[in-house]
């Protein structure tokens, strides 16, 4: 019996389920073998003008006057209102994305520690005061910026629920979420929890849709006050200019091409299990994928040889099969890296490695074999543009200082692992590179909820999660008092 979900395909606008202003709807694909599991709304401009006005509402009126401790306590209801149904979330999540069920799983505890970390932060974000002229008393109070708009990408949506409006609710902002339209029903869902635990009406508002449409409208809607974007560089762009024309300021999380560095004085039995596991979660589908891989020369063909066993050991198959790797999100993407593999095979580029799709994968899924490839020219569009799929390129260099040149050589820097086992190399190399998150000897930790997390570059800018996005999803006012 093929799953299937009775979420209504309906927006949550000031805490009513309401039929979008279209009444049309958008049917949702399982990636693993095409069949349809259900509905979402197709929102479009006048949905996101009701629910941008909710938020002002919710913002001006009972939302607004919360404590910092209660929105807390709410958030921290939330989180373990998510434990308790984690099961079900992680079923919705892994037949929407078609990612293995374990991973579902722990995207979803990882959902309700947003909630947990930033239910205990909300009343723990201090203001300061300034030293000033005699006779003056100087305070710097932080604000919420007022309504945030928030528009989120579908490889990890339960995740990034948590991650965009856990920090936004926190600081008192009121919200108005547009998750992808290729996969947001766990989203459906952990916003009818938030409704269940008390999230009063107007604080969050989702309006599911598709990007041109309901994306576009909240992107250049004149009465939001913060913008955060997560999503492909180019439709960042699109963002930015959109909001720049209403002077919202945005933060924005964009792609990558993020390297990691083997020197020849690294622990390679610790290290290359971790890269080959940084390409292959989530079929490569991440923004932090570690997705070039640096080796120094005098090590290449050892490490080469060693990566290619463990790449052609990876499984891959549909979610339910729970293998290393699970289906690519449609046939759109399965299409885009079908394509860099073909051109890489025309360019004469080396498959050095490649998994094996499980004989339980249905014909009717988007699977792709996780590659690896190499030695791949700097001059190849694989060793520069993010592919967003299990590919896995290899390039030499000489030295520390060759290593960081090309670490920094592509328009990205989201994040990066250093693998080394020399202290004074470690900390130099890290310093070098141009990126938002550096892992010595290790990558990715976890998720890091609490650890800061943007890019430079084409990556974009701003930071979300840990202390860092309360800060991001607030402005300070100074008040300056004359008691002289
Ligand atoms: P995308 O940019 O196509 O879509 C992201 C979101 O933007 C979706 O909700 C979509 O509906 C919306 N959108 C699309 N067109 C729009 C428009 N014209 N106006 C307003 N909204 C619009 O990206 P994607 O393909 O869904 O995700 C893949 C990309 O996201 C990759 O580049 C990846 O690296 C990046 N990503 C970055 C992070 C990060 O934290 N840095 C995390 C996940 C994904």
């Amino acid at each position: 019996m093929p799953f299937t979900t009775d979420l209504p395909p309906l927006n949550y606008i000031d805490g009513q389920w309401v039929r979008p202003a279209s009444t049309a709807a958008i049917e949702m694909i399982c990636p693993s073998d095409g069949h349809v599991i259900g509905q979402i709304a197709r929102g479009g401009a006048e949905d996101i003008d009701a629910a941008v006005a909710a938020a002002r509402r919710a913002f001006e009126g009972e939302w607004g006057r919360t404590t910092a401790t209660e929105r807390g306590r709410l958030l921290s209801r939330l989180g373990l209102a998510i434990l308790a149904n984690q099961e079900e979330l992680a079923q919705l999540e892994a037949n929407d994305t078609g990612k293995p069920l374990k991973l579902a799983r722990s995207d979803v505890i990882a959902t309700a520690r947003y909630f947990e970390y930033y239910g205990g932060a909300a009343d723990k974000l201090h203001g300061d005061t300034i030293p000033f002229l005699d006779g003056y008393q100087v305070m710097i109070v932080r604000e919420p910026r007022g309504v945030t708009g928030h528009i989120i990408p579908w490889n990890y949506p339960a995740q990034m629920f948590g991650r965009t409006l856990g920090a936004a609710l926190a600081t008192g902002n009121a919200t108005v979420l547009k998750p992808a339209e290729e996969a947001c029903l766990s989203i459906v869902r952990l916003t009818q929890l938030a409704a269940e635990v008390g999230i009063p009406a107007g604080a969050i508002n989702l309006v599911t849709g598709y990007g041109e449409e309901a994306g576009a409208a909240l992107a250049s809607h004149a009465g939001i006050d913060f913008l955060s974007f997560t999503g492909s560089p180019e439709v960042g762009t699109l963002i930015q200019k959109s909001a720049a024309d209403n002077h919202v300021p945005c933060v924005l999380e964009l792609g990558g091409k993020s390297p990691q560095l083997v020197f020849e004085d690294a622990d390679l039995d610790k290290a290359l299990p971790v890269v080959i596991n940084a390409i292959i979660q989530n079929a490569g589908q991440t923004c932090s994928a570690g997705s070039r891989v640096l080796v120094q020369r005098s090590i290449y063909e050892k490490v080469v040889s060693a990566l290619a066993a463990r790449m052609n050991a990876v499984r891959v198959g549909p979610h339910e099969a729970d293998l290393d790797c699970g289906p690519l999100i449609s046939k759109v993407q399965h299409g885009r890296v079908m394509g860099f593999l073909e051109r890489a095979r025309k360019d004469g580029i080396p498959v050095i490695g490649e998994g094996r799709i499980d004989e339980r994968a249905s014909k009717n899924g988007f699977f792709v074999k996780p590659t690896l490839l190499g030695p791949v020219p700097l001059s190849h569009e694989l060793a520069f543009e993010e592919v967003f799929g299990p590919v896995l390129v290899v390039i030499p260099f000489d030295d520390e200082s060759d290593a960081v040149r090309i670490a920094n050589g592509t328009e990205y820097g989201l994040i990066a692992g250093v693998w080394s086992e020399n202290g004074a190399r470690q900390i130099r190399v890290a310093k070098k590179l141009r990126v938002g998150q550096v892992y010595v000897n290790g990558y990715g930790a976890g998720g890091g909820i609490e650890l800061p997390f943007g890019g430079f570059k084409r990556s974009g800018h701003g930071r979300e999660k840990g202390f860092e996005a309360l800060r991001e999803y607030t402005v300070a006012k100074t008040i300056v008092l004359n008691h002289g």
